[in-house]
């Protein structure tokens, strides 16, 4: 055996799981690909959320990101408002540079015993008490527990055969280009007949810049960047916030879906953030929602009535998120028949 835990994924939801093992005295290792690390998406950590990642990996994971004082919208209405964190009693929020961040939580994991190696997970087969996982280059590795943490793909969890099931079929478009706007370091939030925008400045004085529609109402491939660009234009605020883009970047087609893995653990496997269940982006919930998953699938690994415990939990929260979602999409009115928001408002 070479470790008790092989975690594919080495993400947040990785590694605050390899950081809870390797402290209950278990070997871990962590196997990522490097693919997902950038900061294309422009996270941010909500109010309340600096305190969970500092619990979970220390007080230097929140160190070299930017303070978010709130969020700029227009939703609703043709206004913008603002949302000022100073009004809530948690404080404030964070840009992340998430590719810092990243490296923030799988050198804690590495502090804390766990062991990084580059490697793209393949295929896995089960004997007795052991899995073997095979990397796209041949190598394996043996342990006898096996954690998909590889984000929306769940590419552990599908093989082992369980299966993804999306609410929505929602994705984002996204550029992430030279910042020339509006230097407030926040996010701003415009809705659309087609969906939603949101533009965030990154570290590096870049700044990523996104719509959010349905896949089937993307434009075809051919016309899609030309698109985006003259939607982007039309916008009211997204556009000033931007300022002028130059060239003709091509922004790049992420999925965003809210969707759920069935089952989420079973003999000796479990599945941890987006590789459980994902959100909408909207909610601004992923890597704390990842986090927790993932430190609470570390103290549950081998007691199968706290795992269910969780695998209930993580279900009572998509029904809650479920609900919210509802309620902040049917604030928006102005295009109850457009096909976005129709679907989404029932
Ligand atoms: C457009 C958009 C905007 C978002 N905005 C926010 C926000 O503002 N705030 C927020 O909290 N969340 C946000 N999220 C959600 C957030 O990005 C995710 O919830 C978070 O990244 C989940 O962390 P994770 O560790 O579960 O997975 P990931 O971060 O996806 O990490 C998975 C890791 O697994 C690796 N991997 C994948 N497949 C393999 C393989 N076969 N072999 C080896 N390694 C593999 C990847 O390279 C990656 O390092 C947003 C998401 C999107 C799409």
């Amino acid at each position: 055996m070479d470790s008790d835990v092989v975690i594919v994924g080495a993400g947040p939801a990785g590694s605050a799981c390899a950081s809870v093992l390797t402290g209950r005295g278990l070997t871990v290792l962590l196997v990522d690909d490097g693919r997902r690390h950038g900061s294309w998406a422009g996270e941010s950590l909500p109010p309340g959320g600096i305190d969970l990642m500092r619990s979970v990996f220390g007080d230097d994971v929140v160190e070299g990101h930017r303070s978010a004082y709130g969020v700029r919208s227009s939703w609703g209405s043709g206004e913008l408002g603002t949302t000022d964190f100073i009004t809530t009693p948690l404080g404030d929020g964070l840009v992340l540079d998430r590719a810092r961040f990243d490296a923030q939580c799988r050198d804690h994991a590495r502090s804390r015993g766990a062991t990084v190696i580059p490697g793209r997970f393949a295929a896995m087969s089960s004997s007795g008490a052991e899995w073997t996982s095979t990397m796209q280059d041949g190598g394996r590795v043996r342990s006898r527990w096996l954690i998909d943490a590889t984000g929306r793909s769940s590419s552990v969890g599908v093989r082992i055969g369980a299966r993804r099931e999306r609410s929505d079929r929602l994705v984002a478009q996204v550029l992430v280009t030279e910042d020339r706007g509006d230097p407030v370091a926040g996010t701003i939030i415009e809705a659309v007949p087609e969906g939603w925008w949101y533009s965030t400045p990154l570290p590096g004085n870049r700044r990523v810049v996104a719509m959010l529609t349905d896949a089937d109402l993307l434009a075809p491939t051919g016309d899609r960047s030309a698109r985006w660009h003259s939607a982007l234009a039309r916008t009211s605020h997204v556009s000033d916030a931007v300022g002028t883009i130059t060239g003709d970047g091509e922004p790049a087609v992420h999925r965003a879906d809210t969707s759920v893995l069935h089952p989420m653990s079973g003999d000796r496997w479990c599945a941890i953030g987006d590789a459980a269940a994902s959100w909408d982006p909207l909610s601004s919930q992923g890597l704390m929602s990842a986090v927790l998953m993932g430190a609470r699938a570390g103290r549950a690994l081998d007691d199968e009535t706290a795992m269910q415990a969780l695998e209930r939990d993580i279900h009572l929260l998509r029904s809650e998120h479920a609900a919210l979602q509802s309620y902040y999409y049917g604030l928006e009115r102005r295009w109850a028949d457009d096909a976005f928001w129709h679907r989404r408002q029932g």
